[in-house]
């Protein structure tokens, strides 16, 4: 039986379809030019960033009042009410179930937020198991969180792939556990030399229906 190890936000979940919604939301709210949405985004960098310094980046820059930790909590809580988790994923990752993978999803972030992104959504119950980098003491890249994974699963990683889109986090991790992967592009350029994706996909029924044919 492999493991099927893959990552939460912007891969199993819109992330930057619920972020972008909050930002231009918000930015209508206190007035701000349109095009200030793309340097919110930039920002943000898909999550990367803690919604602390995204807090204080807008605070600072349109001289708020509003306390930092409300901002904080009005952007988690919009994450959390916006990301849907789309039932043709849920089919596919049920699919692969019934074949023999088995699902674990590894993700950089908070614990109490990526949990709550996962019961809120139903996705939990896709899912063999999760392993957050706040509770594992330890962020993709680094191998030992997809060791973790394994562990979790009671599986040996190899023969396991990865399905990220992140080009350092999930592909570079997966190439430093030495496991397969394949990289969601959303419309980027594969552009790092020191790894590469085993298979590219547009999105992640693509990516599951790849990593299945490899049997
Ligand atoms: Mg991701």
């Amino acid at each position: 039986m492999p493991l099927l190890l893959l990552s939460l936000d912007d891969t199993l979940l819109d992330r930057a379809g619920a972020f972008r919604a909050w930002a231009a939301d918000l930015l209508g709210r206190i007035g701000a030019p349109e095009y200030d949405l793309d340097w919110l985004l930039d920002v943000d960098a898909d999550g990367m960033t803690s919604a602390w310094d995204v807090a204080e980046a807008v605070r600072e820059r349109y001289g708020l009042r509003i306390a930092a930790i409300d901002l904080v909590e009005e952007l988690r809580g919009a994450i959390i009410n916006r990301v849907r988790f789309d039932p043709l994923t849920a089919c596919a990752l049920a699919i692969a179930e019934d074949s023999g993978w088995v699902p674990v999803v590894v993700t950089n972030g908070e614990t109490r937020q990526q949990e709550e992104k996962l019961r809120k959504t139903g996705l939990d119950r896709y899912l063999a198991d999760w392993v957050i980098s706040e509770e594992a003491g330890v962020r993709k890249p680094n191998p030992r969180i997809f060791a973790i994974a394994a562990e979790r699963a009671r599986m040996r990683l190899g023969g396991a792939w990865m399905i990220g889109d992140s080009p350092e986090a999930d592909i570079g991790g997966a190439a430093g556990a030495g496991i397969r992967s394949v990289w969601l592009h959303r419309g980027r350029r594969w552009s790092e030399r020191r790894y590469a994706p085993t298979r590219t996909a547009e999105g992640v029924i693509a990516a599951i229906a790849q990593v299945m044919a490899s049997r």
